[in-house]
């Protein structure tokens, strides 16, 4: 399939990017021309998925950075731009799902949740912003986005899921916010919510956790990392008018 170079001379910075939805957005970046920036803590992961775009589409930067850490948070922007001299958008898609009722939760997997699902998000947000406003400025498109990698989690709450429901919750609220702020300055901010998607989220879970799921989830086709990609690049290769403030989407035999 050949795909139009719309997004040709900008650049993406996508953290979580060694898996998952973060990788197959990358490549669906790379694919539309932009030279991507790969953020997450397995630099083997990024350096495969960076040989495989530089030797399909164009350039790719492979940053590895715990960016739970908002010092390797800030300082993954910072590369981006010295290495590609501007931003254009950002994906805010690291994150991490540990599941289990509140009463017997550890509370240290509480703070890991909130550590990358919400302070890295916004510490990527607050130090792309500068960068974001002079691309809407200066850039040949004249726009900029930041999508944020959100949740059917963060619209609704269930049993079990409460730790991750309030991250998910906290980003919704954190991008609306920040786009009533900066939207009149053509910084878009956009909301992703997937359902359930066929990628390593679960592993992090003890086992019978992940059985548990499994079996709530039965024989229902989930969907793909690269569905949940090629709803991002629609976002983001819209034409500088068009705002997709918030995207919901569920495999079609998903019901809650
Ligand atoms: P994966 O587990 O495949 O991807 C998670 C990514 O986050 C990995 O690349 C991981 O990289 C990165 N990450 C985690 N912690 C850190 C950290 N401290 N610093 C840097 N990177 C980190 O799962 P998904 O692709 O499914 O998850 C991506 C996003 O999608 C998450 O925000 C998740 O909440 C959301 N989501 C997923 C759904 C699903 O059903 N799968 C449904 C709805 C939303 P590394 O370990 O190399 O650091």
């Amino acid at each position: 399939m050949s795909v139009s170079n719309d997004l040709s001379g900008t650049v993406v910075l996508v953290t979580g990017a060694s898996s998952g939805i973060g990788e197959a957005t990358a490549r669906a970046m790379a694919a539309h021309g932009a030279h991507v920036a790969l953020v997450a803590r397995r630099a083997d992961r990024l350096e495969a998925l960076a040989m495989s775009i530089r030797g399909n589409y164009g350039s790719a930067l492979v940053i590895e950075a715990d960016i739970a850490d908002e010092v390797h948070a800030r300082r993954a922007v910072a590369r981006t731009v010295e290495e590609f001299g501007r931003l254009d958008t950002l994906v805010n898609n690291a994150g991490l799902m540990l599941l289990g009722p509140i009463a017997d939760a550890d509370s240290a997997d509480w703070t890991r949740m909130i550590d990358i699902n919400v302070r890295a998000l916004m510490h990527c947000t607050h130090a792309a912003l500068p960068h974001l406003r002079t691309a809407a400025g200066d850039g040949s498109r004249r726009v900029a986005d930041v999508v944020n990698i959100s949740s059917v989690a963060g619209r609704v709450a269930r049993a079990g899921a409460g730790a991750y429901n309030a991250t998910k919750f906290a980003v919704g609220a954190f991008s609306e916010a920040l786009r009533q702020e900066v939207t009149s300055a053509h910084v878009r901010v956009s909301l992703v919510e997937p359902g359930a998607v066929d990628t390593e989220l679960l592993d992090q879970n003890p086992a019978a956790m992940q059985e548990a799921l499994r079996a709530r989830l039965g024989d229902l086709e989930r969907l793909q990392a690269g569905d949940v990609a090629h709803a991002v690049a629609y976002i983001v290769t819209r034409p500088r008018h068009v705002a997709i403030n918030e995207l919901l989407i569920r495999p079609t035999e998903q019901v809650p």
